[in-house]
């Protein structure tokens, strides 16, 4: 590829038009998102005594960081189009920083309902900066999404949550540059699941290109939910959903059924991970490979780690593994799990030597 030709990367609905529900007409508000790295993760699968191939999705590289962008592309592209003036979500952080960012934009009034104390600092940051109206509810994520349709239902406001059917169609191209890095579509692909939206539009995804010819097989689905917010695993919703990794702290996801089906058509697995798991996971891929994520986005890892040690994987597969979002969302979950802190010595050669052991 030439240099001209990366430097030229049109966003998700240029490069994927054909495979979208837009027209010549739909104004796309783009920040240049998707076209992320595959990111081999050798050193991760050595350490678990791995004998697959490992290929981390680093959506952390999106422009605000996480993958939501994909969606918001589109759902805020099609809100434009239908003249909306207003958008709203609820979002446990990573929605709402998206839909802040494309919405200003867009020259549109946003509005993210959170909830109080249980999203990421950087999260934060990020919702108050592009300037979004930022409401912080005295609940959790479940009723920041029932107060959001509601108000949806009014016909005031444009709702951009994944229950917005764009959001799946646009999160859905990460498939499609997972199939055209590899050349393939994988064997497996691995990836957190909260409020479902995700799993359900990778499915979409992965079926598309194989309908039209441009991947040659079906990976097999295999989503992990926190052990504190595991309604699917469970049978049955959580009242009081709870887990270190906020992004999806979920007790009733919207899209239960897409990754149910998404299960059941590939041949998939759901399971849960605890928190331990996670953060073993979130430390394990930092100082392997040297890839940061988010707690959340490391449940797929733990899930890698646990269906590696069940003998699910076969020697030689191919698997993905979508890191959904950007370590550095979330600097106090770093800095309290990393498990170094720095050594305070005098500023002097030889106390910097001794430290190293020189
Ligand atoms: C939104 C999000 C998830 C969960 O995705 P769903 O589509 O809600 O299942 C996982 N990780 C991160 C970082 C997220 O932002």
């Amino acid at each position: 590829m030439s240099a001209d030709k990366l430097q030229n990367w049109p966003g998700v609905i240029r490069q994927y038009q054909r495979h979208l529900p837009v027209t010549e007409d739909t104004p796309i508000v783009t920040l240049g998102e998707g076209n992320t790295p595959l990111v081999p993760a050798h050193n991760f699968v050595e350490s678990i005594g791995g004998k697959f191939e490992l290929h981390l999705k680093y959506e952390g590289l999106n422009p605000t960081c996480s993958f939501k962008d994909r969606g918001m592309t589109m759902a805020i592209s099609k809100a434009k189009e239908n003249g909306a003036e207003v958008v709203i979500c609820a979002s446990t952080g990573n929605t709402s920083a998206a839909a802040a960012a494309y919405a200003a934009r867009a020259k549109m009034q946003c509005v993210v309902l959170i909830p109080n104390g249980n999203i990421a600092v950087g999260k934060l940051a990020q919702a108050l900066l592009y300037g979004s109206t930022t409401v912080a509810i005295e609940g959790n994520f479940d009723e920041a999404l029932r107060i959001v349709r509601e108000l949806g239902e009014t016909g005031k406001v444009e709702v951009v949550n994944s229950i917005n059917p764009f959001r799946i169609e646009g999160q859905k191209t990460a498939s499609f540059e997972i199939c055209d890095q590899l050349g393939r579509a994988p064997d497996f692909h691995f990836l957190p699941v909260g409020n479902a939206g995700n799993i359900t539009a990778y499915w979409k995804g992965y079926k598309e290109y194989f309908s039209v010819k441009l991947s040659d097989r079906l990976p097999r689905m295999f989503g992990y939910q926190a052990a504190g917010a595991a309604p699917i695993v469970d049978g049955a919703p959580v009242e009081q959903p709870n887990t270190v990794a906020t992004a999806i702290r979920i007790g009733n996801p919207a899209s239960w059924d897409g990754a149910q089906a998404a299960i059941a058509e590939s041949n998939g697995h759901i399971n849960k991970v605890t928190d331990e798991e996670i953060l073993a996971a979130y430390k394990r891929v930092a100082t392997s490979d040297g890839v940061i994520v988010e707690p959340a986005s490391a449940a797929s890892l733990a899930g890698v780690i646990k269906a590696n040690a069940e003998g699910m994987i076969p020697d030689g597969s191919v698997v993905t593994a979508t890191m959904s979002g950007h370590g550095l969302k979330d600097p106090d979950n770093a800095i309290k799990n990393a498990g170094f802190e720095p050594t305070v010595v005098e500023a002097t050669r030889e106390a910097v030597m001794k430290v190293i052991g020189l």
